[in-house]
Protein backbone atom coordinates (compact mmCIF):
# COMPACT_ATOMS: atom_id res chain seq x y z
CA UNK A 1 0.00 0.00 0.00
CA UNK A 2 2.84 2.26 0.40
CA UNK A 3 2.73 2.04 -3.22
CA UNK A 4 0.09 4.62 -3.43
CA UNK A 5 2.43 7.62 -2.51
CA UNK A 6 4.69 6.93 -5.12
CA UNK A 7 2.55 6.43 -7.93
CA UNK A 8 0.93 9.97 -6.85
CA UNK A 9 4.10 11.26 -7.29
CA UNK A 10 5.06 9.85 -10.90
CA UNK A 11 1.36 11.13 -11.82
CA UNK A 12 1.46 14.63 -10.70
CA UNK A 13 5.15 15.16 -12.85
CA UNK A 14 2.84 14.91 -15.70
CA UNK A 15 1.32 18.45 -16.94
CA UNK A 16 -2.64 17.29 -17.33
CA UNK A 17 -4.33 20.58 -17.37
CA UNK A 18 -8.03 20.52 -19.86
CA UNK A 19 -8.88 23.53 -21.75
CA UNK A 20 -12.25 24.40 -21.97
CA UNK A 21 -12.22 26.89 -25.31
CA UNK A 22 -10.59 23.79 -27.07
CA UNK A 23 -12.78 21.95 -29.89
CA UNK A 24 -11.24 18.42 -29.92
CA UNK A 25 -11.60 15.57 -27.25
CA UNK A 26 -9.75 15.45 -25.45
CA UNK A 27 -9.15 19.04 -24.90
CA UNK A 28 -5.42 18.75 -24.43
CA UNK A 29 -3.27 16.27 -26.50
CA UNK A 30 -0.77 16.30 -23.08
CA UNK A 31 -3.63 14.10 -21.34
CA UNK A 32 -2.92 11.08 -23.57
CA UNK A 33 0.88 11.07 -22.15
CA UNK A 34 -0.18 10.05 -18.90
CA UNK A 35 -3.31 7.69 -20.20
CA UNK A 36 -0.61 5.57 -22.33
CA UNK A 37 1.61 5.20 -19.42
CA UNK A 38 -1.30 4.24 -17.68
CA UNK A 39 -2.11 1.79 -20.19
CA UNK A 40 1.22 0.08 -19.56
CA UNK A 41 1.12 -0.06 -16.23
CA UNK A 42 -2.10 -1.62 -15.60
CA UNK A 43 -0.65 -4.23 -18.29
CA UNK A 44 2.62 -4.14 -16.13
CA UNK A 45 0.36 -5.24 -12.63
CA UNK A 46 -1.43 -8.20 -14.59
CA UNK A 47 -4.70 -6.18 -15.90
CA UNK A 48 -3.77 -7.84 -19.77
CA UNK A 49 -7.02 -6.22 -21.25
CA UNK A 50 -5.74 -1.97 -20.30
CA UNK A 51 -6.24 -0.20 -23.40
CA UNK A 52 -6.75 3.42 -24.21
CA UNK A 53 -9.75 4.71 -26.89
CA UNK A 54 -9.53 6.75 -29.40
CA UNK A 55 -10.93 9.36 -27.49
CA UNK A 56 -8.20 8.90 -24.29
CA UNK A 57 -10.85 6.64 -22.40
CA UNK A 58 -8.83 4.18 -20.69
CA UNK A 59 -10.50 0.72 -19.88
CA UNK A 60 -9.44 -2.38 -18.01
CA UNK A 61 -10.77 -5.27 -15.47
CA UNK A 62 -9.13 -6.58 -12.90
CA UNK A 63 -10.23 -10.40 -13.29
CA UNK A 64 -13.35 -12.09 -10.97
CA UNK A 65 -11.85 -14.49 -8.27
CA UNK A 66 -14.96 -15.08 -6.81
CA UNK A 67 -16.49 -18.65 -7.55
CA UNK A 68 -20.03 -17.19 -7.48
CA UNK A 69 -21.70 -16.10 -10.72
CA UNK A 70 -24.25 -13.71 -10.15
CA UNK A 71 -21.57 -10.99 -8.13
CA UNK A 72 -22.34 -7.35 -9.95
CA UNK A 73 -19.27 -6.36 -11.70
CA UNK A 74 -18.66 -2.47 -10.22
CA UNK A 75 -17.28 0.42 -12.34
CA UNK A 76 -13.71 2.41 -10.57
CA UNK A 77 -13.43 5.77 -12.51
CA UNK A 78 -11.25 8.99 -12.14
CA UNK A 79 -10.41 11.86 -13.85
CA UNK A 80 -6.49 12.70 -15.18
CA UNK A 81 -6.78 16.04 -16.47
CA UNK A 82 -6.58 19.03 -13.61
CA UNK A 83 -8.53 22.45 -13.76
CA UNK A 84 -7.76 24.88 -16.40
CA UNK A 85 -7.64 27.55 -13.59
CA UNK A 86 -4.13 26.57 -12.06
CA UNK A 87 -1.04 25.53 -13.57
CA UNK A 88 -0.07 22.38 -13.31
CA UNK A 89 3.20 22.58 -15.19
CA UNK A 90 6.09 21.81 -13.62
CA UNK A 91 4.48 20.35 -10.05
CA UNK A 92 7.31 20.39 -7.39
CA UNK A 93 5.51 18.28 -4.93
CA UNK A 94 6.94 17.94 -1.14
CA UNK A 95 6.26 15.68 1.18
CA UNK A 96 5.84 17.32 4.85
CA UNK A 97 6.52 14.10 7.03
CA UNK A 98 4.91 14.04 10.18
CA UNK A 99 2.72 16.49 9.92
CA UNK A 100 3.16 18.89 13.70
CA UNK A 101 0.19 21.48 13.10
CA UNK A 102 2.29 24.40 12.04
CA UNK A 103 1.79 26.25 8.99
CA UNK A 104 3.04 25.08 6.19
CA UNK A 105 5.05 27.48 4.29
CA UNK A 106 5.48 26.45 0.47
CA UNK A 107 9.02 27.82 -0.93
CA UNK A 108 8.61 28.61 -4.36
CA UNK A 109 5.76 31.74 -2.78
CA UNK A 110 6.23 33.11 0.72
CA UNK A 111 2.41 33.99 0.23
CA UNK A 112 1.40 30.55 -0.21
CA UNK A 113 1.17 28.95 3.14
CA UNK A 114 -1.31 26.10 4.19
CA UNK A 115 -2.75 27.45 7.47
CA UNK A 116 -4.37 24.81 10.23
CA UNK A 117 -6.90 27.61 11.30
CA UNK A 118 -7.83 27.91 7.74
CA UNK A 119 -7.87 24.14 6.73
CA UNK A 120 -10.18 22.34 9.40
CA UNK A 121 -9.64 18.97 8.07
CA UNK A 122 -5.89 19.39 9.13
CA UNK A 123 -6.84 19.10 12.60
CA UNK A 124 -7.23 15.00 12.19
CA UNK A 125 -3.90 15.07 10.59
CA UNK A 126 -1.33 15.07 13.04
CA UNK A 127 1.31 13.64 12.96
CA UNK A 128 0.78 12.19 9.16
CA UNK A 129 2.60 13.31 6.23
CA UNK A 130 0.67 15.57 4.11
CA UNK A 131 2.05 16.57 0.15
CA UNK A 132 1.42 19.85 -1.05
CA UNK A 133 3.03 21.63 -4.27
CA UNK A 134 5.78 24.41 -3.82
CA UNK A 135 3.40 27.10 -4.17
CA UNK A 136 3.16 28.42 -7.62
CA UNK A 137 0.85 25.54 -9.44
CA UNK A 138 -1.63 23.28 -8.10
CA UNK A 139 -0.66 19.57 -7.14
CA UNK A 140 -3.48 17.81 -9.01
CA UNK A 141 -4.38 15.34 -6.19
CA UNK A 142 -7.64 16.09 -7.75
CA UNK A 143 -8.14 13.48 -9.26
CA UNK A 144 -4.72 11.99 -9.63
CA UNK A 145 -4.97 10.82 -5.99
CA UNK A 146 -7.86 8.82 -7.22
CA UNK A 147 -6.06 7.80 -10.00
CA UNK A 148 -3.17 6.19 -8.02
CA UNK A 149 -5.56 4.82 -5.63
CA UNK A 150 -7.29 3.00 -7.67
CA UNK A 151 -4.21 1.67 -9.51
CA UNK A 152 -2.58 0.25 -6.34
CA UNK A 153 -6.10 -1.11 -5.20
CA UNK A 154 -5.91 -3.00 -8.42
CA UNK A 155 -2.58 -4.09 -8.04
CA UNK A 156 -2.85 -4.95 -4.41
CA UNK A 157 -6.44 -7.08 -5.79
CA UNK A 158 -3.84 -8.80 -8.39
CA UNK A 159 -1.44 -9.50 -6.31
CA UNK A 160 -3.89 -11.33 -3.66
CA UNK A 161 -6.65 -13.53 -5.44
CA UNK A 162 -7.34 -14.97 -2.32
CA UNK A 163 -9.63 -12.24 -1.82
CA UNK A 164 -13.06 -12.88 -3.35
CA UNK A 165 -14.50 -10.17 -5.39
CA UNK A 166 -16.33 -10.36 -8.99
CA UNK A 167 -14.75 -8.33 -11.71
CA UNK A 168 -14.28 -5.12 -11.46
CA UNK A 169 -13.67 -2.46 -14.29
CA UNK A 170 -11.45 0.27 -13.94
CA UNK A 171 -11.71 4.00 -16.40
CA UNK A 172 -9.55 6.79 -16.31
CA UNK A 173 -11.00 9.52 -18.21
CA UNK A 174 -9.92 13.06 -19.57
CA UNK A 175 -11.67 16.66 -19.21
CA UNK A 176 -13.76 16.16 -16.73
CA UNK A 177 -12.73 19.68 -15.08
CA UNK A 178 -14.21 20.88 -18.47
CA UNK A 179 -17.55 19.22 -18.27
CA UNK A 180 -16.93 16.46 -20.94
CA UNK A 181 -15.82 14.10 -19.06
CA UNK A 182 -18.71 11.79 -19.99
CA UNK A 183 -19.29 13.04 -23.31
CA UNK A 184 -17.37 9.89 -25.36
CA UNK A 185 -17.74 7.71 -22.52
CA UNK A 186 -19.22 4.53 -23.31
CA UNK A 187 -21.04 2.88 -20.71
CA UNK A 188 -22.21 -0.38 -22.29
CA UNK A 189 -18.50 -0.96 -22.95
CA UNK A 190 -17.35 -0.36 -19.59
CA UNK A 191 -20.28 -3.08 -18.80
CA UNK A 192 -20.27 -2.02 -15.16
CA UNK A 193 -23.44 -2.29 -13.37
CA UNK A 194 -22.56 0.04 -10.87
CA UNK A 195 -19.53 2.34 -10.11
CA UNK A 196 -17.70 5.22 -7.98
CA UNK A 197 -15.68 8.30 -8.55
CA UNK A 198 -12.94 8.35 -6.62
CA UNK A 199 -12.40 11.68 -6.34
CA UNK A 200 -13.87 13.29 -3.34
CA UNK A 201 -12.12 14.83 -0.14
CA UNK A 202 -11.98 14.23 3.53
CA UNK A 203 -11.37 10.24 4.44
CA UNK A 204 -14.36 8.58 5.33
CA UNK A 205 -16.88 10.98 2.60
CA UNK A 206 -19.38 8.95 0.66
CA UNK A 207 -21.07 11.21 -1.56
CA UNK A 208 -24.34 10.41 -2.76
CA UNK A 209 -26.43 13.60 -3.91
CA UNK A 210 -25.16 16.33 -6.15
CA UNK A 211 -26.78 19.71 -6.91
CA UNK A 212 -29.62 19.26 -10.35
CA UNK A 213 -28.20 22.12 -12.54
CA UNK A 214 -29.00 23.90 -15.57
CA UNK A 215 -28.07 26.85 -17.71
CA UNK A 216 -30.04 29.63 -18.62
CA UNK A 217 -29.18 32.40 -21.65
CA UNK A 218 -31.78 35.61 -21.52
CA UNK A 219 -30.87 37.76 -24.61
CA UNK A 220 -32.00 41.74 -24.26
CA UNK A 221 -33.14 42.65 -28.02
CA UNK A 222 -33.36 46.79 -28.16
CA UNK A 223 -32.29 48.95 -31.24
CA UNK A 224 -29.26 50.76 -32.18
CA UNK A 225 -28.68 54.05 -33.74
CA UNK A 226 -26.25 56.67 -33.86
CA UNK A 227 -25.94 57.90 -30.88
CA UNK A 228 -25.91 61.84 -31.32
CA UNK A 229 -29.72 60.66 -33.09
CA UNK A 230 -31.18 58.64 -31.47
CA UNK A 231 -33.30 60.33 -29.55
CA UNK A 232 -37.46 58.41 -29.05
CA UNK A 233 -35.09 55.72 -31.39
CA UNK A 234 -32.53 53.94 -29.52
CA UNK A 235 -33.27 50.87 -27.22
CA UNK A 236 -30.30 50.35 -25.36
CA UNK A 237 -30.21 46.69 -24.61
CA UNK A 238 -27.43 47.10 -21.79
CA UNK A 239 -29.44 49.22 -19.48
CA UNK A 240 -32.29 46.68 -20.16
CA UNK A 241 -29.24 43.82 -19.19
CA UNK A 242 -28.02 45.86 -15.78
CA UNK A 243 -31.48 46.57 -15.00
CA UNK A 244 -32.69 42.60 -14.57
CA UNK A 245 -29.28 41.82 -13.53
CA UNK A 246 -30.14 44.54 -10.54
CA UNK A 247 -33.47 42.73 -9.83
CA UNK A 248 -31.98 39.20 -9.29
CA UNK A 249 -32.04 38.28 -5.69
CA UNK A 250 -29.06 39.16 -3.94
CA UNK A 251 -29.45 38.63 -0.38
CA UNK A 252 -30.84 35.16 -0.78
CA UNK A 253 -30.59 32.61 -4.25
CA UNK A 254 -26.99 33.82 -4.55
CA UNK A 255 -23.98 31.80 -4.80
CA UNK A 256 -22.73 34.23 -2.16
CA UNK A 257 -25.23 33.91 0.24
CA UNK A 258 -26.02 30.06 0.07
CA UNK A 259 -24.88 27.05 1.41
CA UNK A 260 -25.92 23.36 2.42
CA UNK A 261 -29.41 22.65 0.71
CA UNK A 262 -30.05 25.73 -0.87
CA UNK A 263 -30.02 26.43 -4.01
CA UNK A 264 -29.12 29.53 -6.13
CA UNK A 265 -29.16 31.58 -9.29
CA UNK A 266 -26.02 33.12 -10.29
CA UNK A 267 -25.02 35.41 -13.23
CA UNK A 268 -21.68 35.11 -14.51
CA UNK A 269 -20.86 36.21 -18.02
CA UNK A 270 -22.52 39.09 -20.04
CA UNK A 271 -21.95 39.93 -23.48
CA UNK A 272 -23.18 43.27 -23.93
CA UNK A 273 -24.01 45.95 -27.09
CA UNK A 274 -26.72 48.18 -27.27
CA UNK A 275 -28.42 45.85 -30.08
CA UNK A 276 -28.23 42.75 -28.09
CA UNK A 277 -27.04 42.06 -24.59
CA UNK A 278 -27.33 38.35 -23.16
CA UNK A 279 -27.00 37.24 -19.78
CA UNK A 280 -25.54 33.79 -18.67
CA UNK A 281 -26.64 32.61 -15.76
CA UNK A 282 -26.27 29.22 -13.94
CA UNK A 283 -29.18 27.53 -11.84
CA UNK A 284 -28.81 25.06 -9.30
CA UNK A 285 -30.70 23.51 -7.02
CA UNK A 286 -30.96 19.93 -5.15
CA UNK A 287 -34.63 19.18 -6.31
CA UNK A 288 -35.08 19.28 -9.86
CA UNK A 289 -38.26 20.96 -9.15
CA UNK A 290 -36.49 24.05 -7.60
CA UNK A 291 -34.81 24.42 -10.81
CA UNK A 292 -38.25 25.32 -12.52
CA UNK A 293 -39.62 27.47 -9.92
CA UNK A 294 -36.12 29.58 -10.06
CA UNK A 295 -36.02 29.58 -14.09
CA UNK A 296 -39.87 30.70 -13.86
CA UNK A 297 -38.44 33.22 -11.76
CA UNK A 298 -35.63 34.63 -13.99
CA UNK A 299 -38.22 34.45 -17.10
CA UNK A 300 -40.46 37.09 -15.17
CA UNK A 301 -37.83 39.56 -14.19
CA UNK A 302 -36.47 39.63 -17.54
CA UNK A 303 -40.41 40.73 -19.08
CA UNK A 304 -40.34 42.98 -16.15
CA UNK A 305 -36.78 44.42 -17.20
CA UNK A 306 -37.88 44.41 -20.85
CA UNK A 307 -41.29 46.03 -20.21
CA UNK A 308 -39.61 49.09 -19.16
CA UNK A 309 -38.52 49.45 -22.69
CA UNK A 310 -41.35 50.04 -25.42
CA UNK A 311 -40.17 48.19 -28.76
CA UNK A 312 -37.38 45.91 -26.70
CA UNK A 313 -37.86 41.64 -26.83
CA UNK A 314 -36.39 39.17 -24.57
CA UNK A 315 -35.46 35.41 -25.34
CA UNK A 316 -34.74 32.94 -22.99
CA UNK A 317 -33.06 29.75 -23.46
CA UNK A 318 -32.50 27.13 -20.56
CA UNK A 319 -30.14 24.16 -21.34
CA UNK A 320 -29.58 21.12 -19.06
CA UNK A 321 -26.75 20.50 -17.48
CA UNK A 322 -27.23 17.63 -15.45
CA UNK A 323 -29.20 16.09 -12.60
CA UNK A 324 -29.28 15.24 -8.63
CA UNK A 325 -27.65 11.54 -8.65
CA UNK A 326 -29.59 11.00 -5.47
CA UNK A 327 -32.55 10.39 -7.76
CA UNK A 328 -31.16 7.68 -9.41
CA UNK A 329 -29.00 5.89 -6.51
CA UNK A 330 -31.95 5.92 -4.42
CA UNK A 331 -33.19 3.10 -6.78
CA UNK A 332 -30.00 1.03 -5.88
CA UNK A 333 -29.58 1.90 -2.22
CA UNK A 334 -26.72 -0.88 -2.24
CA UNK A 335 -24.89 0.94 -4.10
CA UNK A 336 -24.26 3.45 -1.05
CA UNK A 337 -25.11 0.80 1.83
CA UNK A 338 -21.86 -1.05 0.14
CA UNK A 339 -20.02 2.04 -0.14
CA UNK A 340 -20.29 2.91 3.45
CA UNK A 341 -19.89 -0.66 4.54
CA UNK A 342 -16.50 -0.30 2.94
CA UNK A 343 -15.64 2.85 4.67
CA UNK A 344 -16.43 1.33 8.02
CA UNK A 345 -14.25 -1.75 7.59
CA UNK A 346 -11.37 0.62 6.51
CA UNK A 347 -11.56 1.82 10.25
CA UNK A 348 -13.41 5.29 9.78
CA UNK A 349 -16.64 6.64 10.17
CA UNK A 350 -19.12 7.59 7.43
CA UNK A 351 -19.29 11.66 6.42
CA UNK A 352 -22.38 12.13 3.84
CA UNK A 353 -21.89 14.92 2.19
CA UNK A 354 -24.02 16.67 -0.59
CA UNK A 355 -21.47 17.85 -3.81
CA UNK A 356 -22.81 22.02 -4.27
CA UNK A 357 -21.80 20.85 -8.01
CA UNK A 358 -21.73 17.89 -10.33
CA UNK A 359 -19.48 15.33 -11.00
CA UNK A 360 -19.22 12.84 -13.88
CA UNK A 361 -20.97 10.18 -11.64
CA UNK A 362 -24.10 12.84 -11.80
CA UNK A 363 -24.10 12.24 -15.80
CA UNK A 364 -23.10 8.74 -15.42
CA UNK A 365 -25.93 7.78 -13.37
CA UNK A 366 -28.39 9.23 -15.85
CA UNK A 367 -26.59 7.15 -18.46
CA UNK A 368 -27.77 4.03 -16.92
CA UNK A 369 -24.36 3.69 -14.71
CA UNK A 370 -25.49 4.30 -10.99
CA UNK A 371 -22.16 6.38 -10.22
CA UNK A 372 -21.94 7.82 -6.73
CA UNK A 373 -18.80 9.71 -5.23
CA UNK A 374 -16.01 8.30 -2.30
CA UNK A 375 -13.31 10.20 -0.99
CA UNK A 376 -10.04 10.56 -2.23
CA UNK A 377 -8.56 12.61 0.15
CA UNK A 378 -8.56 15.39 -2.10
CA UNK A 379 -8.29 19.01 -0.34
CA UNK A 380 -7.94 22.66 -1.61
CA UNK A 381 -9.42 21.78 -5.26
CA UNK A 382 -7.88 23.92 -7.90
CA UNK A 383 -5.73 25.80 -5.59
CA UNK A 384 -1.83 26.58 -5.51
CA UNK A 385 -2.49 24.93 -1.85
CA UNK A 386 -4.24 21.75 -2.68
CA UNK A 387 -2.78 19.25 -0.51
CA UNK A 388 -3.41 15.67 0.05
CA UNK A 389 -2.30 13.22 3.41
CA UNK A 390 -0.65 10.15 2.26
CA UNK A 391 -2.32 8.27 5.09
CA UNK A 392 -5.96 9.17 3.38
CA UNK A 393 -5.14 7.73 0.03
CA UNK A 394 -3.99 4.85 2.35
CA UNK A 395 -7.39 4.59 3.92
CA UNK A 396 -8.95 4.75 0.20
CA UNK A 397 -7.12 2.43 -1.42
CA UNK A 398 -7.77 -0.24 1.91
CA UNK A 399 -11.44 1.27 1.05
CA UNK A 400 -11.77 -0.11 -2.16
CA UNK A 401 -10.62 -3.36 -1.27
CA UNK A 402 -13.33 -3.40 1.39
CA UNK A 403 -15.59 -2.85 -1.40
CA UNK A 404 -14.63 -5.35 -3.68
CA UNK A 405 -14.89 -7.57 -0.75
CA UNK A 406 -18.67 -6.43 0.49
CA UNK A 407 -20.09 -6.68 -2.82
CA UNK A 408 -18.93 -10.14 -3.51
CA UNK A 409 -20.24 -11.22 0.00
CA UNK A 410 -23.80 -9.28 -0.12
CA UNK A 411 -24.59 -9.99 -4.30
ZN1 LIG B 1 -11.95 16.04 -9.67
Amino acid sequence: MNDVLSRFLRYVQYDTQSDERSTTYPSTEKQRVLLRALVEELRGIGLADAAIDEYGYVMATIPATTKRPDVATIGLIAHVDTSPEMSGAGVKAIVHRGYDGRDLVLPDDPRAVVRLAENPALREQIGNDIVTASGTTLLGADNKAGVAEIVTAASHLVAHPEIPHGAIRVAFTPDEEVGRGTAHFDVARFGAQFAYTIDGGSRGEVESESFSADAMTVTFNGFNTHPGYAMGRMINAIRMAADFVHSLPSESLSPETTDGHDGFVHPYVVQAAVERTSVKLLVRDFVTDGLREKESLIKRLADHAAAGYPGAWVETVVEESYRNMKEVLDRYPAVVENAREAVRRAGLYVRSRSIRGGTDGSRLSFMGLPTPNLFAGEQNFHSRLEWVSVQDMEKAVETIVHLARVWEERS
